[in-house]
């Protein structure tokens, strides 16, 4: 049997086990050990050093989804983030990032850089030229996130990747959106895929996480840095984390089953100005997605039209939560000027085009019918 060309499912199953030896149970054994042999072992172990069996056999997982060679978990998709960027980032070097990236990066970027005199640039737009003419002599990496959170805009990845190649710039993608079901960055080029597990990998609303999938020189860079800050996940959860893992491409392709109905439905819709999912043909990006996505995932976002109370809305809402965070199992709704994208001021969020009429809507694996039925009695509740 060829283990090197899985399918998704079966990589989603079995790949990264932890093979239980002693006992021969079906299931990973955790092992939470803090203190490991020195002598006569061919890995030094530690938790903080992401070494031990059930961080190494995760990671497995991970890569094998994202088509890379190595892989990291981390304690948080952030701890990801800020280790993955400050590993290959120094005094003196230079960054750009995709304007609409994740609220929590983008202030990572506007707090810690100057202290560290990393100089950065956020794009105006999403378009080739417009990444291309902010790249300088000292530019080290481009950050992108695609689709992007909450208006679900798509960058061209081989696009940017070309680019990036062409210039000796390192490319990062935040993937968690699309998730390696939808979206394998690295065989599109991109040198570093980022995500955060809290999300689609853990999918029931119940793990923090973060994961980075690159090549082994790459991950071997990450971890260097990442022994000194110290963002490793404990075992208990990585083994939480492995067992949400094996149904993550179930879950994706159902809930986006969920997205692609919700999204019709609401377009229709008199009450709704208009609905951003790249799986619309009515989506800028729609021939895009098509390219670089295997689906369209499972986010969406809409815009009420001013004779709905939105806040009311939300309260009116009898099964969908609104909630912060995403991507689990239950679908949940946010107000993105309110969460996510609060650290922002008015005029950067207006700059995004986040309004305070902008719902983000994860959808979850519910039947479509009670969604359906649970957004039509708020809304009737709502109208001024
Ligand atoms: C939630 C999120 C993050 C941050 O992850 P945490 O696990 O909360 O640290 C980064 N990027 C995207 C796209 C996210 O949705």
């Amino acid at each position: 049997m060829d283990k090197h060309n899985l399918g998704v499912n079966t990589i989603c199953t079995h790949v990264g086990e932890v093979e239980d030896t002693q006992f021969k149970g079906g299931v990973s054994p955790i092992f939470l050990a803090s203190s490991y042999a020195f002598m006569d072992v061919n890995v030094k172990r530690y938790p903080r050093y992401f070494n031990t069996p059930n961080q190494d056999h995760l990671c497995r997982k991970i890569a094998a989804l994202e088509q890379a060679e190595s892989a990291m978990i981390f304690g948080s998709g952030m701890a990801a983030i800020s280790t993955t960027l400050l590993a290959f980032l120094k005094a003196g070097d230079h960054i750009v990032l995709q304007n609409d990236i994740y609220g929590g990066t983008r202030n990572f970027i506007e707090t810690q850089c100057d202290n560290y005199s990393i100089e950065y640039t956020f794009t105006k737009d999403l378009s080739l030229e417009d990444f291309d003419s902010c790249i300088k002599s000292n530019t080290k990496i481009i950050y992108i996130e695609t689709p992007s959170n909450p208006l679900l805009k798509l960058v061209d990845i081989e696009a940017v990747s070309n680019l990036a190649k062409s210039k000796g710039v390192l490319t990062v993608i935040d993937n968690t959106f699309a998730t390696p079901i939808n979206q394998q960055p690295i065989t599109l080029g991109i040198d570093i895929v980022i995500h955060s597990a809290t999300k689609y990998f853990g999918g029931h609303s119940d793990i923090c996480a973060g994961a980075v999938a690159a090549s082994q020189q790459h991950i071997d860079a990450i971890w260097q840095l990442g022994i000194n800050l110290g963002g490793n996940l404990s075992d208990f959860t990585v083994w939480m984390l492995e067992r949400s893992m094996k149904t993550l491409a179930l879950r994706v392709k159902a809930q986006q089953r969920n997205a692609k109905r919700l999204a019709k439905f609401l377009q229709a819709h008199s009450s709704i100005e208009n609905v951003n999912y790249p799986g619309l043909k009515s989506h800028p990006n729609y021939n895009l997605a098509k390219r670089q996505m295997n689906g369209f995932g499972a986010m969406l976002s809409f815009e009420f039209k001013s004779h709905i109370n939105v806040k009311g809305f939300l309260s009116s809402l009898e099964l969908i939560k609104p909630s912060m965070s995403l991507a689990g199992v239950e679908s949940t709704m946010l107000l993105p000027a309110e969460t996510s994208h609060a650290l922002l001021t008015s005029e950067e969020r207006r700059n995004q085009g986040i309004t305070n009429r902008l719902i983000r809507f994860s959808l979850g694996i519910e039947c479509k019918k009670d969604l359906i039925n649970d957004i039509e009695q708020a809304i009737a509740k709502q109208i001024l």
